[in-house]
């Protein structure tokens, strides 16, 4: 039984590679982490080996007195890393990422055709919540569901209540859906509660409510730690990954109320959608890793680690706003800024490409008011990973100046190759002769 390097030089030159370049590049992906050696330990072990269908206690194979031990321990931790009570919450800890949380979500509650809200993608939210176009309906869950989105008032950047109060009283969703991708400001739980009752000639209407579902991906550590609004005192059931603000291994978890809500036995219902309904055996090692990641999540060092996320996003948005920057919503409550580029006359597709190269990893990402999402007008910046390096205030500050030059490089090739369509543009800053090279190389060691 060799290791990886004699098995397979191949497979480990390629991880060699991307090691060095997750370590030498600034990686602000909003929703990446660097997960710590103690997970990668778990999730790299011979859980992995292991079938067990159903749930502890109840398997369909037999072997799994450990698997049982560790899905327990992980279903416990998961409950008090996010403070809540289990007599009150229970947790499915087996998704196998945040998309088939949801539609085990949508499987438990919904019928084909029900009718759900979330917030539109253009405007931060999933795919997973019910994204179509008008010519297509993109994600499964708008296929098997009818998806109206709620979106952002253009205005302000931020969540339009007010239309989504006035939109989920006529359309009388099923299913309400809060949480995004790309938004860089707190949710009012209390007001999404609110609009899961509707009114019939000035009455509350009884035989009929929504759930509201809270998917609280992005911001699952910045929650874990108090940093940010509670979602489960308003929410019926909180869905996330594991991976992004939380910092665990790829992986997803659904929280569920115990008590019937809408006569419907969530635990029940929610756990049959994931076995048998959707997945087949555990991802163990997954488990095995969010255990542990649910350990640190409860250490004090993990909310210091929170707030300096937090603290760094605004020091991010800051400077950003001091180089003549648009954010969108004017700043960040969270872990993301949101930038509109479209005033600096450059797009988020083009951007991300020069920064690319200079080893700033960051994403395009639309923008309210965006007419084309294959060259969004804006990109997005996270401070979740660079935190984890152990990145201050102060070096976020030098992250915006840097990006600053990156998106002067990118305007600058802009010019020099203007009227060309984005796939030119892209042929034309790799290739060898790219006139403004040397200063995508200047920066690029500046970076690393
Ligand atoms: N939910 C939200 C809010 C997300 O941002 C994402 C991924 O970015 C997901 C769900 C989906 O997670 P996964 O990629 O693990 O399916």
């Amino acid at each position: 039984d060799h290791g990886l390097s004699e098995a397979d030089p191949e497979v480990r030159a390629i991880i060699d590679k991307e090691k060095d370049r997750q370590y030498k590049s600034l990686e602000l992906i909003a929703s990446e982490n660097f997960t710590s050696r103690a997970v990668m330990e778990a999730v790299g072990s011979c859980l992995t080996n292991k079938y067990s269908e159903g749930l502890p206690g109840k398997r369909y194979y037999g072997g799994n007195e450990y698997i049982d031990e560790l899905e327990i321990l992980c279903q416990e931790r998961a409950l008090a890393a996010f403070h809540v009570d289990g007599k009150n919450w229970g947790v499915n800890v087996q998704p196998l990422s945040g998309s088939p949380a949801n539609f085990a979500v949508y499987t438990a509650i919904l019928k084909p055709h029900d009718r759900i809200m979330g917030l539109d993608l253009p405007h931060g939210g999933h795919l997973s919540h019910g994204f179509m176009t008008p010519k297509r309906r993109v994600s499964g869950t708008s296929i098997y569901f009818e998806s109206m989105p709620y979106r952002l008032d253009e205005s302000t950047g931020l969540i339009d209540y007010d239309m989504l109060e006035k939109t989920a009283n006529l359309f009388r969703p099923k299913l309400i859906i809060a949480g995004a991708s790309a938004y860089p400001r707190d949710i009012d739980y209390h007001r999404f509660r609110k609009l899961t009752t509707y009114y019939m000639h000035g009455k509350i209407a009884d035989d009929v409510g929504a759930f509201l579902m809270m998917d609280m991906a992005h911001i699952s550590g910045l929650v874990a730690a108090s940093v940010l609004n509670n979602p489960f005192e308003f929410c019926d059931i909180v869905t996330t990954t594991t991976h992004k603000s939380l910092r665990g291994p790829r992986g997803g978890m659904i929280f569920f109320k115990k008590d019937p809500v809408h006569g419907v036995d969530l635990e029940s219902a929610i756990n049959n959608a994931v076995f048998p309904g959707l997945q087949g055996g555990p991802h163990n090692h997954t488990i095995g890793g969010l255990a542990v990641c649910l350990k640190h999540a409860q250490s004090p060092e993990f909310k210091i680690y929170q707030n300096q996320v937090v603290s760094n996003c605004r020091a991010l948005a800051k400077r950003l706003t001091e180089h003549g920057y648009k954010l969108v919503s004017g700043g960040s409550d969270n872990h993301l800024v949101l930038v509109d580029l479209r005033p600096s006359g450059v797009d988020g597709a083009r951007a991300e490409k020069i920064l690319d190269m200079a080893s700033i990893t960051l994403n395009k990402n639309s923008v309210p008011g965006d007419k084309s999402a294959l060259v969004p007008g804006g990109i997005r910046i996270g401070s979740p990973a660079m935190t984890t390096r152990g990145l201050g205030e102060k070096e976020f500050a030098l992250i915006a100046d840097l990006i600053h030059e990156g998106v002067q490089i990118s305007l600058e090739a802009k010019s020099l190759a203007s009227g060309t369509k984005l796939q030119e543009f892209l042929k034309f800053v790799a290739s060898p002769d790219f006139p403004l090279g040397d200063k995508v190389t200047k920066l690029r060691t500046k970076v690393e």
